[in-house]
């Protein structure tokens, strides 16, 4: 039942000075002049994760103009710079931090380089719905109900109509944003069609503020990209924009240069082109194949039968590779588990960086071959893997490369940073090629195939069994589910702990649902997610009754990736018939 909103001030005025569970009363809908506000969740003590409150304000009051609501697209990246704004407003309008530990605190997840489809602000049922946290006021345990008020009644209120209320002064920048995402998401699309695997906008400004930043080094400090004319492509975008850059086609692309030439930065940028920038940002143009998985050695993980054949094989004493296990593999096993997994979810281009790849993983040279025969060597270098993985697979490879000369023979591409700007050097290394011919032996090697399915089996989830299961991320890095803990800091496409959280409420809801029932394999099942999060929204994996703000979305390689490190896990090979 609806409750007047007065109903709420009253009741925080009685339980003024009360022990802090009094304030589990005030759970439940509230009507304001001008939205709805839910209480859904209330804080055990000062201490705890703040409470968790929601908005519904009705889209027709916001007045946004139409144009900016009249698609899904639109929408996401509305609602992406709404949370911005509802953030903004926090910090101007509410009054911090209060009393005993996180109260008076106010929170929404937004902000950052990326537009994301986040849950803390949706477009639902006619209604804007913005989820965020407030800490619930107190000194020591004695409720501060006046500062609640305070919250409630003056500081939210003028946050929410800050945030949600257009202001038409900000037309052209909320069109710009808008629009950017629709761009984006256009040229995203476009790209496979067009046979490329990414594009890098002219003028693009890629190199961050510091190792640990993702925000841009400053404009006078670096060097803005510049399309080589051979691999120019130029894209009309629905906003009527023309869009000129470089184009990675498919097939096999290697990136050289001098060290410290911007190579690493170069491909890193291609593996955040999976997402989109905000205006500003320098890497708005930096647009990738969705199915694109960035590929490193991760030596001291843990591998659950993967059949890693392709690329290892008769390791010593005997140790099978077409169901490798171990609890802590090394760079080469581990490379190669990262490639068979992706390729079983259906990627369609590796991005590889010779900086985090093992090097016996990557080559094998002539007088290595000599030295350690090949029956000797489990491993199959990926140079002799990389041409077939397109041909066979249609799987393209973009590797950044300094230190080796034999992959010159395998690309179809090759770009060289030179001080940060990029050339089109094909024609050259292939005279190079004719000149010095690769002084190597052809190695006899089974035909590529198709890493072996996998089923996921519920025993592997019995760690979710039992009433209460603390749920939780630590930053963008780690999942811990109850005694279980999950690493990520090597799965490079998750860039923000949203994301992370999100992964940690899929699995859950993935056992829990019976998704995971020992049929279906590791394939179906991330298909499952993504047509589950498009026809049901992210909502769906809330594990709570109510929905909450702190997710966002996510792809599938990311998931499986999540669940391929879960320590616990259990597979059964499927039957080839
Ligand atoms: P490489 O992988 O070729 O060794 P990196 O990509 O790591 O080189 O870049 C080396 C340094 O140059 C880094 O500090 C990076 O931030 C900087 N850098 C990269 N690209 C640019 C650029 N376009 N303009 C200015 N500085 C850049
Ligand atoms: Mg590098």
């Amino acid at each position: 039942m609806v409750k007047d909103s007065a109903s709420l001030r009253n009741e925080l005025r009685r339980i003024d000075g009360a022990g802090y569970k009094a304030y589990k009363g005030i759970r439940g809908e509230y009507r304001f002049p001008s939205y709805t506000l839910t209480i859904d969740h209330i804080q055990g003590d000062p201490f705890a994760s703040p409470s968790r409150i929601r908005v519904l304000f009705p889209i027709k009051n916001a007045l946004f103009p139409e144009e900016f609501l009249d698609s899904n697209l639109k929408q996401i990246a509305l609602s992406d710079f709404i949370g911005r704004k509802f953030k903004r407003g926090i910090y101007q309008f509410g009054r911090g931090i209060r009393g005993t530990g996180r109260g008076g605190l106010i929170w929404i997840e937004a902000g950052g380089q990326k537009i994301l489809a986040r849950s803390s602000v949706v477009i639902v049922g006619g209604n804007i719905e913005v989820r965020f946290r407030v800490g619930l006021p107190a000194r020591g345990r004695r409720i501060l109900g006046q500062e609640a008020i305070s919250i409630f009644f003056t500081e939210l209120p003028r946050i929410i109509s800050f945030a949600l209320i257009y202001d038409k002064r900000e037309y052209n920048y909320i069109k710009n944003f808008v629009e950017l995402f629709v761009d984006v998401a256009f040229l995203r699309d476009m790209l496979s069609e067009k046979g490329l695997v990414s594009f890098i906008g002219n003028d693009s400004l890629l190199p961050r503020k510091s190792g640990v930043s993702d925000l841009p080094l400053s404009r006078d400090e670096a060097v803005l990209f510049k399309s080589p004319e051979s691999l120019k492509v130029e894209f009309s975008l629905p906003s009527g924009k023309r869009i000129c850059g470089m184009g990675i086609p498919k097939g096999v692309t290697l990136i050289v240069g001098g060290g410290f030439h911007g190579k690493s930065t170069l491909l890193r940028a291609i593996e955040l082109g999976i997402y989109t920038h905000i205006p500003g940002d320098g890497r708005e143009y930096v647009v990738t194949d969705p199915r694109a998985v960035k590929i490193r050695a991760e030596d001291g993980r843990n591998i659950e039968k993967v059949d890693i054949s392709s690329f290892i094989n008769n390791l010593p004493m005997g140790r099978p590779t077409i169901d490798f296990t171990t609890t802590f593999a090394s760079g080469s096993t581990s490379q190669a588990a990262n490639i068979a997994e992706a390729m079983e979810i259906g990627t369609r281009v590796l991005l590889i960086d010779e900086d985090t790849s093992a090097t016996n993983f990557m080559i094998r040279d002539f007088r290595m071959q000599k030295l350690v025969k090949k029956e000797k060597e489990p491993i199959t270098p990926f140079l002799d893997r990389v041409r077939e993985l397109y041909e066979k697979y249609e799987i393209s490879t973009v590797l950044v490369l300094g230190g080796s000369g034999d992959y010159l023979d395998k690309a179809d591409t090759v770009i060289m940073m030179d001080e940060y700007f990029p050339r089109d050097v094909t024609d050259k290394a292939k005279n190079i090629v004719n000149l010095y011919p690769l002084n190597r032996d052809i190695e006899p090697i089974n035909p590529l195939k198709n890493p072996m399915s996998r089923i996921p089996l519920s025993s592997g989830f019995n760690f979710l069994k039992g009433r209460k299961i603390k749920i939780d991320n630590k930053g963008e890095d780690i999942i811990v589910i109850g005694q279980e803990t999950i690493e990520l800091d090597k799965v490079e496409q998750i860039v923000d702990h949203t994301q992370t959280k999100a992964i940690a409420y899929i699995i859950y809801y993935l056992v829990k649902s019976g998704i995971i029932n020992n049929y279906r394999t590791m394939k179906e099942v991330m298909d499952i997610i993504d047509v589950t999060l498009e026809k049901d929204g992210i909502d769906i994996f809330s594990p709570f009754s109510y929905p909450i703000g702190d997710m966002s979305s996510v792809r599938k390689y990311e998931v499986a990736a999540a669940i391929n490190r879960l320590r616990t896990l259990k597979i059964k090979q499927k039957e080839v018939i």
